[in-house]
Formats: structure tokens, C-alpha cells, sequence
């Protein structure tokens, strides 16, 4: 079977023929965006539209952030009890484990990737993920306090804190891990009481509108998890809205930047997930055969297509031939294919403008005197394949040391001092992720604290957990997603006074 007939077969297999032109879901509908426009969506395997969905515009915006308010205001679902959230959100996360065939088959269709990561990330880790934070949902508390207020003489106050649902969350997302990363925004606001407008990424809008189906099949009430689909005009109405009270973002940092100030025009609220170009330091007492399969799952994973991506590789002189000669080898024997073949280690990237743009970084930093180890081109005839790629003879002020690539490509340089290799990590206007390779405790625990990044992994890399925030440090972003800390951004914070 050629890969085109895949794509066709599992299309069919989900049942999706028949629905290929989506709508926006808004207050508990589909509807087409108000000027009929549409942007397509292709498979990036075989370059073919499988569907197509709204190219929304403010108007679109405004009717969303509109039911989303209504729902805030007058629904049952801010005032339910917490148990009865939990339990709606809890219903959500077994639809999306009773759904994850037809869930991961349409990420791999819209992305691309691997079935077993759609598997694995966008319904496994996205359904435990609501779990948890439906936990949460019946945990929120504020403080009391001891005052001292001394006015009038003799008088006594009972003071304390409660957090509140901070009210509409706008939630745009990128397209790496659509349903993932749309659940770390949307889970927790829900699970405080807010109600949502999500706007996924034009690349890959149909699990975010499934999504919203299921959320109602749950029992989430209609206008509390509304779906706006586009690009980025879409996006910057949203974030200009004066009706959203926090703004929830992940993808680059010049679109964070954008709605950064945006958000601070309207003093809305805002979290920032931005980029990351994200060392990984192996010392020499690593073994090299474990640092190598590390450097490999850190930076091929998902295409390369991951903000945490560990893609400046220091490795310490005595074993830096040996890490990278495996390394290589690693590379040159990965199967690229389809997601949904079995045997596929690395499937296409998102679209041909991401083709497009790691190329030219491949490009560039060949014409720049860098020495490509193994990879530099594109794979397969047909599709947004690229092969996995190593970069060597780097020096700092290379763009391919400096900017994000986000695709499989790695620069890998020696250090021998750890002081250097530290300087070295550090030196970049971004600080999301970082790791360290070493068997000696003293060293790790004196490098971990130096490493200016919101994540370091000691002997792993691109491990999360529901309950270990996750964020930036420097311009990889503000706020954290995951974990307790993303349940109090959806909240604001009241102090209460109270004269007994
Ligand atoms: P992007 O910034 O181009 O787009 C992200 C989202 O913003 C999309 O939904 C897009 O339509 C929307 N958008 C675009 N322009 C906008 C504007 N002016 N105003 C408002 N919204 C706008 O990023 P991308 O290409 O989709 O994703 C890749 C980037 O995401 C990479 O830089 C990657 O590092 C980052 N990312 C970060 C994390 C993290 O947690 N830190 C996770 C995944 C991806």
C-alpha cells in the first residue's frame, strides 16, 4: 500500500469522510465562520487536504468569547459544587481513553507523527493529565490570617484569602502536541470553574473540536469549552478581546511576545510557553552509549518538534568521538516513514512551511561552515520528511546554535572544562530546558543550580509529570503550565476583612 492509500484507509476507518468540512464549536454548536472562509487541513505524510475548518476572524472571536461569558456568568458550571466539576471532568478523561483510536489516528493525520506518541502523549498523558487536575477541582483554598489592624481600639477582625475562577480563558495553542498541550489550558480552568475559548493551531484544529464534542457528552454545559478555529488573526482578536480575562499561550516567542503586550493593554492575565534551544551537558564519566540513545531521544522525538527538545548537545572531550560516532549510527538506522507504520521511527513535520523553515536552518548553517556528521537533507520523494540530522565544527555564534530550529536537528560541540560547558549553556536568550549526564552526584547537584532553565533533567531528558510545573526561564516564557501552580494562574486571589 502507498502511503496516500494509508492516509485514505484510516480516514475511513475513523469515519471522518463524511465530516471533512469543520465547523467552530460555539455554545455548544458547529458553525461556519462568519465570512465563509477556510483554511485546509493536509496531511503532511502525503501532502493531501483531509479536511478543512474555519479561518475565524474577530467576529467569530467575539461569539465565542460572548458564550463563553454567558457561560461563566449564568451556567451551573462556576457554581457547581467542586465534586460535581471533578466528576464531569473525570467522565471527559475516560471519553478521551474510550476515544484515543479515533483521537490518535486524527493527530497522526493532521500532524503527522508517530501513532505510538499520539498514543502515548495526546490521549494517554492527555486523559491521566485531566484526571489530575479534576483532582484539583475539590482541593482550591485560601488562608486564614492573623491581622494586626489597630483601628478602632479594641476592635477584632477576621481576615482571610479565597480563590476565585479568574473567568474567560483564551487558550491558543501550537500544533506539535495539539490535544496535549490544549488540555494543560483548558483541564485546569476548568477544573477552578473558568470557561474557555480555544483556539488550536491551523495546522491541526480537529482533536481540538472533537474535543469540545466529548467535553459536552461529559456534561460540561454548553458555552463552557468553545472552539475558534484560524490562523493568526484569529489569534491576536482573541488575545486583543477585552472580554478574556487570562490569555493561556504556547508557541513562539515572537507571538508570545505579541500577546504579551496584547494582554497587558487590557490587564487580562496571562501564562507564556514560548520556545527553548536546550543543552544537554554529558561529562566524561557518562556512558557513552546511554548519553548517545539520550541525545537521540531528545532531539528526534516527535520530528524534533518539541519546545523542550535537546538540542545543543556539550559533550566533555574524552567521550565526545565515542557519544557521537553512536549517535550518528543511531541516526542513519532510524526508519522515516508514515506515523501510522508500526516500524516508523520518525514521521514528516507539521507542514510545508515548517519543511520549509528547518531546511532553510539546515541550509544555512551548512552555508555558515557548519559540518553536517550525518543527515542535512530532506527523506522520501514525497511528504515533509527530513532526515535526522547532526551538525558538527559549530561555533557559538552560529544561527543554528542560537535560534530554535524545531526540527530533527541537532549541534553538537566538546568541552573541556564544566565551567565552559555551564557558560556555554547559558549563553542563550532562552532558558525552558536543560539536562545533565554525569554518574557523580557532587558535580550534578553543583551544576543543576547554575543552569538558567524552568526544567533540568538529571540522565533524561523530555520527561513530564501533571504534577511538576513546566515553563521557561528568560525568554522561553512567564508562568508555568502543570502541576498545582497552573491551577492558582486560573484563579485570582480575594482578601476578605472582616470586623467581628
Ligand atoms: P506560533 O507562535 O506560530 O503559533 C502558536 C499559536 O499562536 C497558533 O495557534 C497560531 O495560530 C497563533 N498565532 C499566530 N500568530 C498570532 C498572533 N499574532 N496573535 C495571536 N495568536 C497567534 O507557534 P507554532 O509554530 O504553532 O509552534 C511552534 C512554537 O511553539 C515553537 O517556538 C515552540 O518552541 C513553541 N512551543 C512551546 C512549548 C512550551 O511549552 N514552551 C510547547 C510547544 C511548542
Amino acid at each position: 500500500m502507498n502511503l496516500k492509500d494509508v492516509s485514505t484507509a484510516q480516514l475511513a476507518r475513523i469515519g471522518f469522510m463524511a465530516k471533512r468540512s469543520r465547523g467552530n464549536f460555539i455554545d455548544g454548536r458547529e458553525v461556519p465562520a462568519l465570512s465563509g472562509k477556510t483554511l485546509p487541513v493536509i496531511d503532511p505524510a502525503v501532502e493531501m487536504q483531509i479536511a478543512d475548518a474555519p479561518d475565524s476572524d474577530a467576529r467569530d472571536v467575539a461569539q465565542a468569547v460572548a458564550s463563553a461569558r454567558r457561560a461563566f456568568e449564568d451556567s451551573d458550571w462556576t457554581r457547581m459544587r467542586p465534586a460535581d466539576r471533578e466528576r464531569a471532568l473525570y467522565r471527559l478523561s475516560v471519553l478521551i481513553e474510550e476515544h484515543g483510536d479515533e483521537l490518535s489516528a486524527m493527530e497522526t493525520l493532521q500532524s503527522g507523527k508517530l501513532q505510538g506518541v499520539a498514543r502515548m502523549i495526546d490521549v494517554g498523558f492527555s486523559a491521566e493529565f485531566v484526571r489530575y487536575m479534576a483532582g484539583w477541582a475539590t482541593k482550591i483554598e485560601g488562608q486564614t490570617l492573623d491581622s494586626s489592624i489597630p483601628f478602632p481600639p479594641g476592635s477584632k477582625y477576621f481576615t482571610y484569602t479565597k480563590r476565585e475562577p479568574v473567568g474567560v480563558v483564551g487558550a491558543i495553542v501550537p500544533w506539535n502536541f495539539p490535544l496535549a498541550i490544549a488540555l494543560w489550558k483548558v483541564a485546569p480552568a476548568l477544573a477552578v470553574g473558568c470557561t474557555v475559548v480555544l483556539k488550536p493551531s491551523p495546522e491541526t484544529p480537529l482533536t481540538a473540536l472533537r474535543l469540545a464534542e466529548l467535553a459536552l457528552q461529559a456534561g460540561i454545559p454548553a458555552g463552557v469549552l468553545n472552539v475558534v478555529c484560524g490562523g493568526a488573526e484569529a489569534g491576536a482578536a482573541l488575545s486583543r478581546h477585552p472580554g478574556v480575562d487570562k490569555l493561556s499561550f504556547t508557541g513562539s516567542t515572537a507571538t508570545g511576545k505579541a500577546i504579551g503586550c496584547a494582554a497587558v493593554d487590557n490587564m487580562t492575565r496571562f501564562t507564556l510557553e514560548l520556545g527553548g534551544k536546550n543543552p544537554m551537558i554529558v561529562l566524561d564519566d557518562a556512558d557513552p552509549e546511554t548519553a548517545a540513545m539520550g541525545a537521540a531521544m531528545g532531539i528526534f522525538f516527535n520530528q524534533g518538534q518539541v519546545c523542550a527538545a535537546s538540542s545543543r548537545l556539550y559533550v566533555q572531550r574524552k567521550i565526545y568521538d565515542k557519544v557521537l560516532q553512536r549517535l550518528a549510527q543511531l541516526a542513519e538506522g532510524m526508519k522515516i516513514g508514515s506515523g501510522f507504520d508500526a516500524a516508523s521511527q520518525l514521521g514528516p513535520l507539521v507542514s510545508k512551511r515548517q519543511f520549509d523553515r528547518v531546511m532553510g536552518f539546515v541550509d544555512g548553517a551548512k552555508a555558515e561552515g557548519a559540518t553536517v556528521l550525518t543527515g542535512g537533507s530532506r527523506a522520501l520523494d514525497a511528504g515533509y520528511f527530513v532526515q535526522p540530522t547532526v551538525f558538527v565544527d559549530v561555533n557559538p555564534g552560529m544561527r543554528i546554535v542560537r535560534e530554535e530550529v524545531f526540527g530533527p536537528v541537532l549541534v553538537a560541540m566538546p568541552f573541556d572544562d564544566v565551567e565552559d560547558a555551564i557558560r556555554q549553556a547559558n549563553d542563550s536568550p532562552m532558558g525552558l530546558t536543560a539536562s545533565v549526564w554525569s554518574q557523580n552526584l557532587s558535580a550534578v547537584h553543583r551544576i543543576v543550580p547554575r543552569l538558567k532553565a524552568g526544567t533540568v533533567w538529571v540522565n533524561t531528558h523530555n520527561l513530564l509529570d501533571a504534577n511538576l510545573p513546566f515553563g521557561g526561564f528568560k525568554q522561553s516564557g512567564m508562568g508555568r503550565d502543570l502541576g498545582r501552580t497552573a491551577v492558582d494562574s486560573y484563579t485570582e486571589l480575594k482578601s476578605v476583612c472582616m470586623s467581628i
